[in-house]
């Protein structure tokens, strides 16, 4: 759902604050990306679960951190 001008993170209401929303928006932005697959390099990887990714190119499941695959 993002009816809202604050995208995603319409959900959570007004119960935590602009900045904590903002933090949220921000992270699960480059959650929705897809991530370089460490295997064949292409960047086809989606977060499937916390420290999760699948590669859509070759199957590849491998972890990472909990809400990107490296770094950040
Ligand atoms: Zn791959």
């Amino acid at each position: 759902m993002s009816t809202r001008k604050v995208g995603s993170t319409g959900r959570f209401g007004s119960r935590y604050g602009k900045k904590v929303r903002d933090l949220i928006r921000d992270v699960e932005k480059i959650q929705r990306q897809s991530h370089v697959c460490p295997r064949c390099s292409m960047p086809h990887s989606k977060r499937v679960a916390k420290g999760v990714y699948l590669c859509g190119k070759c199957g590849n499941k491998f972890t990472g951190q909990a809400y990107f695959p490296r770094g950040g």
